[in-house]
């Protein structure tokens, strides 16, 4: 099975800081890393290889550092690595990004499977993974967390996490999956094909725009759908306050709050509350 696996660079932190007065992200004394999600996409990709043979494919965007991670990649069991680096991919949103991501993939051209970690730690949207498979027109399954090998009717078979449980979902090839941690425990990679990474023996390729025959406009800060007009740290601290009273007087008085924050209908009524404070 061939499998192509997105892998983002990302910073070695949940703890995204912002500037106050720029709002440019704070990355000093910030290393990066593989976002976690990728690796256990990954170290599932090697796995279908090492039981059905084929080939792995690690695909990143990003700046030039981030050739980093793809050797990483390759160290890890990928036997390719493709770093989409070019100036006029800066400033892309969600949308340009797994676009051109798509486009680099319709460039690979053989393929079976697109997996990917289903959120960045940074930029935490989990909208890259559906948004290739809509881009490319492929069925995806996303928080996936246990893949069978595919079958013989070109069919996979994909455990995927809901919210009070597990679905099996049987879904045709090729597809894209999104991963999550529970998938598997991931391997370090080997010494020595992380050395013939890192001393550039491996085949880490980078590509830019005119590769994979992206127009101008169609990338980048010129291909986003959307554009960010302020960016700003959450205030923190909480505010508590006691409602004094009987119950029935605390209850009416929680939902005038609540319906003056509109957090309920403004149509909801202490109704289920008697006079002197008991539940009717
Ligand atoms: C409105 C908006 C505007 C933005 N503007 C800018 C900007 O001007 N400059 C800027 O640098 N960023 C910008 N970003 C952030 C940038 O678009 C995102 O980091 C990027 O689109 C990935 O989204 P995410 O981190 O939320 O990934 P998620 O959707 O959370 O990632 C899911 C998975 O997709 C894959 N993936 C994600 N990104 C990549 C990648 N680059 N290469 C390979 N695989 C990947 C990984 O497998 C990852 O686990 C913007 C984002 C938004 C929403």
């Amino acid at each position: 099975m061939d499998i192509v696996v997105l892998i983002k660079q990302v910073p070695d932190s949940t703890e995204v800081k912002l500037d106050p007065k720029t709002g440019h992200l704070l990355r000093e004394g910030i290393g990066s890393i593989m976002n976690p999600d990728d690796r256990h996409a990954l170290e599932a990709a090697v796995r279908l290889k090492e039981a059905q043979g084929g080939k792995v494919v690690a695909l990143s965007m990003g700046p030039a550092q981030a050739v980093d991670i793809v050797s990483e990649a390759i160290g890890m069991g990928a036997d390719e690595g493709i770093l989409l680096s070019d100036s006029a991919f800066a400033g892309a949103d969600t949308w340009a990004t797994s676009s051109t991501l798509g486009k680099a993939i319709e460039k690979i051209a053989k393929y079976d499977l697109v997996l990917c970690g289903r959120q960045a730690i940074d930029g935490d949207t989990a909208q890259i993974g559906p948004q290739v498979a809509e881009y490319l027109g492929l069925p995806q399954v996303t928080y996936a967390c246990d893949i069978e090998a595919a079958r013989d009717d070109g069919t996979i078979m994909v455990k995927k996490r809901g919210e009070g449980g597990y679905e099996m979902v049987q879904c045709p090839l090729p597809a894209v999956l999104t991963v999550i941690a529970e998938m598997n425990r991931t391997r370090y990679p080997a010494i020595g094909r992380l050395i013939d990474a890192c001393a550039e023996r491996a085949p880490v390729q980078i590509w830019n725009a005119a590769d994979i025959g992206a127009k101008t406009g169609e990338v980048g800060l010129a291909g986003s759908l959307t554009h960010v007009i302020r960016t700003f740290a959450p205030k923190g601290g909480r505010r508590t306050e006691m409602l004094e009273g009987d119950t029935g007087t605390v209850v009416r008085t929680l939902l005038e709050k609540l319906q003056e924050k509109h957090l309920v209908l403004p149509g909801a009524q202490a109704g289920a509350v008697g006079q002197e404070g008991k539940k009717s």
